[in-house]
């Protein structure tokens, strides 16, 4: 294949958007030795956990003491998803130094819910930048649903545009494309990460994809093709919606390392190791997890 990169950067998610979405709520201590274990792995970004709160999402109610708990770890950056101002607030209090704010592309989703347009919605995120700047913290952006959303299907690229520039004029320049509904195709996904590559070359990007439709693998090399080298993962491939039927988690880590590891693809994460930790994972939470190469093994394990 042609145009595929050397290396990548893979942010694990599952402390996150997998662990959000369980019945089980790990306890502080569990989180910080899978943390541990991830860090141990050679992971260099992780999504630790979300400050939204509490009430609304109890698994991620301890994401303070896990920073706490953690503390700085030269060389690995720890990631927070955060609501608003509050969540800065609460990053500044526990000692996070990274957070993430997120939009939905859905122009219909966020009239709805928040009576505004999504562009309107990244406009009200400047304090969050600034008052993340005044205390030393990085602060990036995501945008949900940028290919397909449930309400209107297709996103047209004007109105993905129109949000990036939003971003943009606030300050921030990491932008993260999410999946979220898993309904993006590889055809898609190559032409928009060409597009605003292209379009938008002060931006650096993250691809976020959910395996809903059995499509995130191909989504990611398309992604590649295009020129993205940041994805986010999810160990043992947790996450999913127990309220949506069919809803699957993000693409699973040890899928994507036994993609690269196959096809001398850079990602300095050691497979042996985060498959130990999905292991670990299924114990805890008592359930099969969505992971082709844990139920399967790797290819090469097989050979005699
Ligand atoms: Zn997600």
């Amino acid at each position: 294949m042609k145009n595929l990169p050397s290396a990548i950067t893979l942010c694990e998610v599952g402390l996150r958007d997998g662990l959000q979405n369980e019945k089980t709520i790990l306890s502080a201590e569990q989180k910080v030795e899978l943390l541990r274990g991830l860090i141990a792995a050679g992971f260099k970004v992780i999504e630790v956990g979300s400050f939204m709160h509490p009430k609304a999402v109890p698994q991620m109610a301890s994401t303070d003491e896990v920073y706490k708990a953690i503390g700085d770890v030269p060389g690995v950056e720890l990631r927070a998803l955060i609501p608003n101002l509050r969540g800065v607030r609460r990053a500044v209090e526990c000692g996070c130094k990274k957070v993430k704010l997120n939009v939905s592309a859905s122009r219909q989703h966020n009239l709805k819910n928040l009576n505004m347009t999504p562009e309107e919605s990244v406009a009200g995120f400047a304090g969050c930048v600034q008052e993340a700047q005044a205390n030393g913290i990085a602060i990036s952006g995501s945008i949900s649903m940028p290919f397909a959303s449930p309400w209107e299907g297709r996103i047209p690229e004007a109105d993905v545009d129109a949000i990036i520039e939003a971003y943009l004029k606030v300050g921030i320049t990491e932008i993260s494309l999410s999946d979220a509904s898993g309904m993006a195709v590889p055809t898609h996904v190559y032409d928009l990460c060409a597009h605003v590559w292209e379009k938008y070359p002060q931006a650096s990007w993250w691809l976020h994809f959910h395996n809903t439709r059995g499509l995130a693998m191909a989504n990611i090399l398309a992604a590649m093709e295009a020129g993205m080298t940041r994805f986010d993962s999810s160990f043992g491939g947790l996450g999913g919606c127990p309220f949506v039927p069919g809803a699957a988690g993000n693409i699973s880590t040890e899928d994507v390392l036994n993609m690269c590891d196959e096809s001398g693809i850079q990602t300095g994460v050691d497979i042996v190791k985060v498959m130990e930790l999905s292991r670990t994972l299924r114990e805890a939470l008592d359930h099969d997890l969505d992971s082709y190469i844990l139920r399967a093994g790797r290819a090469k394990d097989l050979i005699v």
